[in-house]
């Protein structure tokens, strides 16, 4: 054998949360009766209007190539967007790129900030993704653990405490997956200061910013003090708009990251679907707040229900998400050896799928997550399986 190095793709693993949709699907395709409470995905159909946008789009022959950074009237809408809802200031000819999916305008993102051994700091528990994504383009994704028994805090001490001079950027999740945490005004201003102090560029992913509870404001890190000029905010209509399988998402940032950016949209995608764009324009429009505004209501219902239940078991602890849709429940008082071995116990006791906590990092070990996209009726029995499988266990 010669001395071929490893290819880049074998230094990450699968992704688990993509890996246990997967599973779901094998499962039910072999007739086995399970209750998926793994991957977010909303259970909702996309709105009608923005289904008929895209067929629209489709039937009047919308289905070439567009601009790399998306269709001029898109940006427009989302430059608008931006201004009303997050108070950012983005030109849509030079500050926007509209990408297929959020995923992807995260990598693309990361991909305009930092080069082979830059440091990204990655607040934990985190979503599964992203370490894998700064690993792929040869960076490093450091952990900055935060504390479960103070909510999960982000403090500009924890953030200072991993910063090294190879620091280069500080990756920020609010409304968070998995913790359900939304930045406080104390939080943003940590992040500020660390990354003016140190010089940093912020990434945020506000995928969620819909989806929250209490009549809480979503915080745009772009638009803080501080952090205008050096942060990317990466967007999408997976989550919002229940626009999972469209694949269609966005980054805005200052123009000349975004100049960087670009380049990688047009050399690896080129550019997001023709006619989803139509679509994403029509999910933009006045018309689509009552469906968000039914569709949110739906979930704080769901958020109530589950975590009233889980409430009940003993040994299982949960806080209140503030936004998007999980719950994380503390279950280090059940008597189970990691978070791994719990969520494994429960698909074969109960066929119950749920995201074990150590794929968020270690911090977020000893809690499982709990989808609550997921239609009323799934989350009850999945509690219900969940309480009667604890009780009647041997040996707990
Ligand atoms: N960020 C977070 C925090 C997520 O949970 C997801 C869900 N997959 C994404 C980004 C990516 O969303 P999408 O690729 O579906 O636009
Ligand atoms: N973002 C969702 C999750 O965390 C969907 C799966 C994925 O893309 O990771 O479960």
């Amino acid at each position: 054998m010669g001395t071929r190095s490893a290819p880049v793709a074998a230094s990450i693993g699968r992704s688990p949360t993509v890996a246990l949709l997967d599973e779901v699907q094998r499962q039910r395709a072999r007739g086995v009766d399970v209750l998926n409470l793994s991957g977010g995905e909303p259970d909702f159909t996309t709105p009608e209007h923005v289904i008929r946008a895209a067929g629209a789009a489709l039937e009047a022959g919308f289905t070439h190539y567009t601009p790399s950074r998306g269709i001029p009237e898109l940006c427009e809408a989302i430059a608008a967007k931006l201004h009303a809802d997050n108070g950012i200031v983005a030109h849509p000819g030079t500050d926007i790129v509209v990408t297929p999916s959020a995923k992807h305008g995260m990598y693309i993102a990361l991909a305009g900030v930092i080069g082979p051994g830059d440091e990204v700091l990655l607040p934990s528990p985190a979503w599964v993704s992203y370490a894998p994504m700064i690993t792929l383009l040869g960076g490093r994704a450091v952990d900055v653990p935060l504390d479960p028994h103070d909510g999960f805090a982000l403090t500009a001490e924890r953030l200072s405490a991993a910063v090294t001079p190879r620091t280069r950027a500080i990756l920020v999740n609010s409304p968070n997956n998995p913790t359900g945490r939304m930045l406080t005004a104390a939080e943003a201003d940590a992040v500020a200061g660390v990354a003016d102090q140190h010089d940093l560029m912020i990434l945020a992913d506000e995928i969620y910013e819909h989806i929250r509870y209490d009549g809480r404001t979503h915080r745009s890190l772009a638009a803080h003090p501080g952090c205008d000029g050096r942060t990317l905010t990466v967007n999408g209509f997976s989550k919002s708009y229940a626009m999972t399988g469209w694949r269609l998402g966005y980054v805005a940032g200052p123009a000349a990251v975004m100049r960087e950016v670009v380049k990688v949209q047009e050399h690896t995608v080129g550019c997001a679907a023709s006619f989803v764009q139509r679509g994403a324009l029509a999910a933009l429009s006045e018309e689509s707040r009552g469906c968000v505004r039914e569709m949110v209501a739906s979930y704080d219902a769901r958020r109530r229900l589950l975590v009233g239940a889980l409430g009940k078991i003993p040994g299982v602890s949960c806080a209140d998400p503030e936004g998007a849709f999980y719950v994380l429940p503390d279950i280090s008082r059940l008597g189970f050896g990691s978070s791994q071995e719990f969520s494994a116990w429960l698909i074969e006791r109960a066929g119950v799928v749920v995201t074990p906590g150590s794929v968020f990092g270690p911090t977020a070990e000893h809690h499982v997550r709990l989808s609550f996209a997921a239609s009323p009726d799934i989350l009850t029995a999945a509690v219900e399986r969940l309480a009667t499988a604890l009780a009647t266990r041997e040996n707990p």
